[in-house]
């Protein structure tokens, strides 16, 4: 498709964009504008390096060759059934739904990978996740993960109404 961005060219976008932010952070915090945490900061670029390198919008091609897929490696395996079950550019494109299929589709995915493990090798411990996780940590995680799906769209020219407004030409065309 012309004018869609390869998967190379959106890592160089949000790598690109996020250097911009880290900057303008850096010296809104310089000047006192506001207070980031260095561990605020190591959530949110984690989050983002996660949703640009492993959950990209594209994953939605898993079914074929697909530059996100391939940075899982072996693993990318997995992500075959969600390029089946999602068309390109549909609901996965979405600004606030999309990146949410991804995660629960990723926690399916580990609730099934623990649960075999429990099954072949019992004795394995799995870490546990740390109980309760507070909104500082979780918060940061959330906007480095949507900001980094958000650039993607961006890039591919979705705009935020995608979703709403494909129901609706539907809707007009009967
Ligand atoms: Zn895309």
């Amino acid at each position: 498709m012309a004018g869609v961005p390869s998967g190379r060219v959106h890592n160089l976008i949000n790598i690109a964009a996020y250097s911009v932010l880290a900057g303008a952070v850096l010296a809104a915090s310089r000047q006192e504008l506001l207070t980031i945490t260095p561990a605020q900061a190591l959530y949110f670029t984690l989050a983002f390096a996660v949703g640009t390198f492993l959950l990209s919008p594209d994953l939605d091609l898993a079914e074929g060759r697909v530059d996100s897929k391939r940075h899982w490696g072996v693993l990318g395996i997995l992500w075959v059934p969600y390029g089946m079950l999602f068309s390109h550019r549909g609901l996965s494109h979405t600004w606030v739904v999309g990146p949410l299929t991804r995660l629960v589709y990723l926690a399916v995915m580990v609730a099934l990978v623990v649960g075999v493990l429990r099954y072949v090798a019992p004795s394995v411990t799995l870490p546990a996740i740390p109980q309760p996780i507070s909104v500082k940590v979780v918060a940061p995680l959330i906007a480095g993960y949507y900001v980094s799906q958000w650039l993607h769209l961006i890039a591919d020219g979705v705009r935020p109404d995608h979703g709403m407004r494909r129901g609706f030409r539907k809707l007009r065309r009967r």
